[in-house]
């Protein structure tokens, strides 16, 4: 199959409207990674993302809608004051919520729970082609599984080229990190997933959050986490990643001093370092991942894609505190790095 990477004009969501309604897949921007879309009510183009993807059946898709009214068909019951607040206050935007499903949702889109994952995206692109579709639109990154998410649509023309018809090219993503993913099926809402929505925005709108212990610790051994996802190796490079956290001054002498010897047994190692401190690793291979957890979250799968076009065999990154966007930057990093973690 051939893949056409078109800008974003009528004639390409035109065109992309007629693919999702045929049951064929389209990837298209939204301020959180590029998604991977089908029609969400018709169960074999959803199977098609899996397919192209290669992701496990257990593992269950978000919902993309382009407006709030199109919410209820979907859901089962009316949305709790709790998703209610969330939605008022952070829909469109990078904010997914897990609701009781509806019949009229496949099986397939939920990997066979009785919930189902709904985001209104802000992107103006992703609402286009969701109004285009003229229908919901099923969509998970649009990496293959395992990769680390696209956050431009030449990663996903890496990863895509030959599975899809159509690939719609949005520019690079704003947030860089997928949706912050809310249970809002109990009184207090739970990440299970956190992202660009912090959890202390959450506990501002709703007086209160709590967050699933699994978002930063490997799952333990049998283990069936909350967020089926959470389960697999996700965003990994090829190299073994290790994070490295303390006092920066230690921090960089300690990277300096793993990197050295790597280079000494005849590794090709890599440094994925903040910005600001560059410098003070002289002329190792570094990857800059900017200043702050919002450039961090911008910067950091693009870096591990890079990491794999330099052809890294290990690479040493250093982290941000965990709150904030942070959180959810590190939440993503431990789990590229498979939670291997040096504290100095
Ligand atoms: P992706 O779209 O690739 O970022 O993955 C979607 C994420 O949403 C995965 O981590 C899923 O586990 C999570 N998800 C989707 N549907 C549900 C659901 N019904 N309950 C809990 N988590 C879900
Ligand atoms: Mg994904």
């Amino acid at each position: 199959m051939q893949t056409q990477l078109l800008p974003v004009t009528p004639s390409a969501l035109a065109l992309a409207g007629t693919l999702i309604r045929a049951g064929e897949l389209v990837a298209f921007p939204t301020e959180t990674v590029y998604g991977l879309g089908a029609d969400a009510l018709n169960a074999d183009a959803v199977k098609r993302i899996f397919e192209a993807k290669g992701r496990p059946g257990d593992n269950p898709l978000i919902v993309h809608i382009s407006a709030v009214e199109q919410l209820s068909p979907l859901i089962a019951g009316a949305p709790s004051p709790t998703a209610r607040r969330l939605m008022d206050a952070c829909w469109p935007g990078p904010m997914t919520l897990i609701f009781p499903k509806s019949e009229r949702i496949p099986a397939a889109v939920t990997a066979g729970l009785d919930t189902v994952a709904v985001r209104f995206p802000v992107h103006p692109a992703a609402q286009a082609l969701i109004d285009a579709a003229r229908r919901p639109v099923a969509a998970p990154s649009a990496n293959r599984s395992g990769r680390p998410s696209p956050t431009a649509a030449a990663h996903v023309m890496e990863d895509m080229a030959g599975r899809i018809p159509l690939i719609l090219d949005g520019g690079p993503c704003d947030v860089g990190l997928e949706s912050t993913v809310i249970d809002v099926t109990g009184e207090t809402p739970r990440i299970l997933r956190p992202g660009g929505v912090t959890p202390e925005r959450i506990a501002q709108i709703c007086g209160d959050v709590q967050v699933d212990d699994a978002v930063l610790r490997p799952l333990r051994e049998g283990e069936r986490p909350r967020s089926p996802g959470m389960k697999y190796r996700h965003y990994a490079p090829s190299g073994a990643l290790t994070i490295v956290q303390g006092e920066p001054g230690a921090v960089v002498a300690a990277i300096r001093r793993m990197y050295d010897d790597a280079l000494t047994d005849g590794r090709r190692p890599l440094i994925l370092a903040l910005t600001h401190r560059l410098p003070a690793y002289g002329d190792r291979r570094c990857l800059p991942l900017g200043d702050s957890a919002d450039e961090m979250a911008r910067a950091m799968f693009a870096a591990l894609r890079q990491a794999d076009a330099l052809d890294a065999d290990i690479l040493f990154s250093e982290a941000v505190p965990a709150e904030g966007v942070g959180l959810a930057v590190m939440n993503r990093l431990e789990r590229a790095a498979g939670f291997n973690i040096v504290s100095v």
